[in-house]
């Protein structure tokens, strides 16, 4: 090969580099977690998963992939429908970890599926439909909410704890802020619905969120009873 295709060949393979790559879509994934309490301590009715009521403790809500801006992609593989075939060793730790409470009662395929579909398809580049529960499930068990917010006196008996007080018992607990999401109870109380901890692309380590959510807090809020 002369000069020129020797040339040719290395502009092909550095171009390779860049290319070939998985180019990941997204920004960074939001870990939501949700307080059962506070979904079902609205005026919409809760209904507890067919396995029963389910654990006093922060469950999944989902893995989402999300810009720096603020704004995300949803639906972005109508190919890649939720295939619960790809998943079954991890149903026990997902009916557990990652309870339905919406009506009517079921399994819990139809959330799975939902959370699948609307947010684990655009994070395809980086991962499969297995790596998607299962990192969800790591960052739960690593996250370990509860138990940092009880070690804080932060518990859930209907008292009221300060934003401040519950967000730096998260930041010491795993190093980063995460956003906090209130409701209303029916008597207009705010209460701590969702807690949002923001996740690298690889969906494994915890990282300083770009943008927090709008969390609807205010200053005091309630941590209700479940
Ligand atoms: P809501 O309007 O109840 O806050 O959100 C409805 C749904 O929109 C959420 O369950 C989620 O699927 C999606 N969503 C809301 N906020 C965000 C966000 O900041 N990032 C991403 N990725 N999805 C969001
Ligand atoms: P989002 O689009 O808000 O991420 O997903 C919420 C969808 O999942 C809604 O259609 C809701 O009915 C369904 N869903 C099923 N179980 C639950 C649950 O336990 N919590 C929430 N927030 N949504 C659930």
């Amino acid at each position: 090969m002369g000069a020129k295709g020797w040339f040719i060949l290395k502009l092909l393979m550095f171009q390779g580099l860049f290319v070939s790559r998985p180019q990941e879509d997204f920004d960074f994934f939001y870990f939501v977690l949700q307080w059962p309490g506070a979904y079902c301590d609205t005026k919409r009715a809760c209904c507890y998963p067919t396995s029963g009521k389910p654990a006093a403790d922060f469950g999944i809500h989902g893995l989402w992939p999300n810009y720096n801006g603020g704004s995300w992609p949803s639906n972005c593989d109508p190919d890649s429908q939720f295939d619960r075939s790809q998943i079954s060793d991890l149903v026990s730790s997902l009916k557990k970890n990652w309870p339905t409470l919406s009506c009517p009662s079921n399994e819990g395929f139809k959330f799975w599926e939902h959370e699948w579909e609307k947010h684990g398809t655009c994070s395809e580049s980086v991962m499969d439909q297995h790596e998607y529960f299962e990192n969800a499930l790591k960052l739960k068990e690593k996250a370990n909410l509860l138990q940092i917010l009880t070690n804080s006196g932060i518990n859930p008996d209907d008292g009221f704890y300060s934003l401040k007080k519950i967000t730096n018992a998260i930041k010491n607990g795993i190093g980063f802020t995460p956003g906090i999401e209130c409701n209303k109870d029916p008597e207009r109380n705010d209460q701590l619905h969702q807690i949002y901890i923001c996740v690298d692309t690889s969906g494994t380590e915890f990282i300083e969120c770009p943008v927090l959510p709008r969390g609807r807090c205010p200053s005091q809020l309630q941590f209700s009873k479940f």
